[in-house]
């Protein structure tokens, strides 16, 4: 029988990480990926690894600070992802969980499974009951110019692709359609194509956007009015033909159990690291089956693969490589497809580009 580990140190360390393709969006330009790396240490030798999207660098100090003030509560623990969820739950009861709190406990959360399963020397999807499978994936664009952009385009379709995502809303609608028409006419009529207001626009200029760019069969609009909005996104969507697709910035379960109350959204996405790490994605997976809604996942691709084998309704994983340039080997597509690694969450922290890239 395979031992439980116990936890014997937690150290995190912060990162600029380059990305392939900067990110722009309707509301500001990633131009590459701030990251705390998380290790938790433990007795059998093996470390649980995962990391933090800070979004901006400003928030990567603030984020290894937290984690290291929770590193003496969590020695001596044998790994139990689900009750150091409750425990820190408690913990930060008063202060409320949103924000760096939220993300910090999401990404060790990921980071104690990843121990779990390297413990058991098994990919953490099947600790969870799955086995690893291809699933299908969109490439994930910011801001495209058709132009500009048609090889990168014609590129993902060769790798397989059969859903590709852009950003929109960063300038008027004539920019919007200019846009959408162009990349349908690179992509075809065949594979979906899916964008992203990214939360910029209001009710009534989203409704008058979304019916203008009605020929182009959107598979889905995203985040159309600010994510908190769930009674806009609501009329929105009642007002609009696609589905409406929104979840990344919901905050833990109660968030998208509120959302999906308020009838915000057709398609739900979940982020990883804003939902409550692996232990409350299942959770919100079960939410989403009561509702007959499908998931896709938000960035975190090498842990999104282990958790959509095991979500009832699993739609699309979202194709951004934010972390590969600091892993041994960065997440591959297949035929448009991703499958879970292992031992763990299957990822590798390549030490040299991790200190080439130490913020
Ligand atoms: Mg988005």
């Amino acid at each position: 029988m395979t031992d439980i580990p116990t936890v014997t140190g937690l150290k995190s360390r912060a990162v600029i990480a380059p990305l392939q393709r900067p990110v722009r969006t309707a509301v500001g330009t990633l131009p590459n990926a701030p990251l705390v790396l998380i290790d938790v240490e433990t007795d059998l030798g093996v470390t649980g690894q995962a990391y933090v999207f800070g979004y901006t660098p400003v928030t990567l100090k603030a984020i290894v600070a937290f984690l290291s003030e929770l590193e003496e509560s969590l020695i001596g623990q044998s790994v139990a992802p689900v009750e150091q969820a409750r425990f820190y739950e408690n913990r930060f009861r008063l202060l409320g969980r949103q924000g760096l709190v939220g993300m910090a406990l999401s990404c060790l959360d990921m980071a104690l499974w990843d121990a779990l399963g390297k413990a058991a020397g098994l990919p953490v999807v099947n600790l969870l009951g799955g086995r690893a499978r291809p699933i299908q994936a969109y490439d994930s664009y910011g801001v495209v110019d058709p132009k500009e952009d048609r090889e990168d385009l014609e590129r993902s379709l060769e790798r397989g692709f059969r859903a590709i995502k852009i950003k929109i809303g960063d300038g008027d609608l004539v920019r919007d359609i200019a846009m959408v028409s162009g990349v349908r006419e690179i992509i075809g009529p065949d594979v979906e194509l899916m964008v992203d207001f990214n939360q910029s626009r209001s009710v009534p200029d989203a409704v008058h956007r979304i019916e203008a760019l009605s020929e182009y069969n959107l598979a889905w609009v995203e985040e159309p009015v600010p994510a908190e909005d769930f009674v806009g996104h609501a009329e929105v969507r009642a007002a609009s033909t696609p589905p409406i697709q929104t979840g990344e910035n919901w905050w833990f379960p109660q968030d998208m159990a509120k959302a999906i109350d308020a009838g915000a959204c057709d398609c739900a996405m979940p982020d990883l690291m804003k939902i409550g790490g692996i232990t409350a994605w299942l959770r919100a997976a079960g939410i989403a089956e009561a509702n007959a809604i499908p998931v896709s996942s938000h960035l975190f691709v090498e842990a999104s693969a282990h958790v959509l084998p095991v979500t009832p309704t699993a739609h699309y994983l979202e194709f951004l490589d934010i972390a590969g340039s600091v892993l041994q080997e960065p997440m591959e597509v297949k035929d448009g497809h991703v499958t879970a690694r292992g031992p763990g969450l299957g990822m590798t922290w390549d030490e040299d580009a991790v200190a080439r890239f130490t913020a």
